[in-house]
């Protein structure tokens, strides 16, 4: 791994360093399960900011931090999540559904559907 992960706050299977998020929006892009969207920040780079909106819909799947060009978002260890009594989810087809909305709603979270 290119940058040693920031730790897990505890029991979260997705987290985020909001420090060094630029709100590029390709975590969002690749994720496969709709967790993830973009939020209006009006504080922060590009006016927006990442949202973890779904963690319970999270597959463990590490396409998001794999592809943030700035070693942002970290995924818990499938081991670390199991000794937190967790587990990741598995993918259904309302989480793809939900990813293909928040693709047409241009990255954004849901819960900014109309916002702008
Ligand atoms: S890929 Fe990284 S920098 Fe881009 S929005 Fe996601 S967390 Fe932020
Ligand atoms: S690990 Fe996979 S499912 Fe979980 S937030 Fe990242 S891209 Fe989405």
């Amino acid at each position: 791994m290119a940058a040693s992960p920031m730790v897990n706050p505890g029991d979260q299977p997705v987290w985020v360093n909001t420090d060094n998020c630029k709100a590029c929006d390709i975590c969002v892009s690749v994720c496969p399960s709709g967790v993830l969207g973009m939020k209006y920040e009006s504080t922060s780079t590009l006016g927006a900011m990442i949202s973890i909106d779904h963690p319970e819909a999270c597959i463990g799947c590490n396409e998001c931090e794999l592809t943030c060009p700035d070693f942002a978002i970290y995924v818990a260890d499938k081991q670390e999540l199991k000794a937190a009594g967790l587990s990741f989810a598995k993918l259904t087809d309302d989480a793809k559904a939900r990813q293909e909305q928040i693709v047409a709603n241009n990255y954004m979270s849901l819960s900014e559907q109309g916002v702008k």
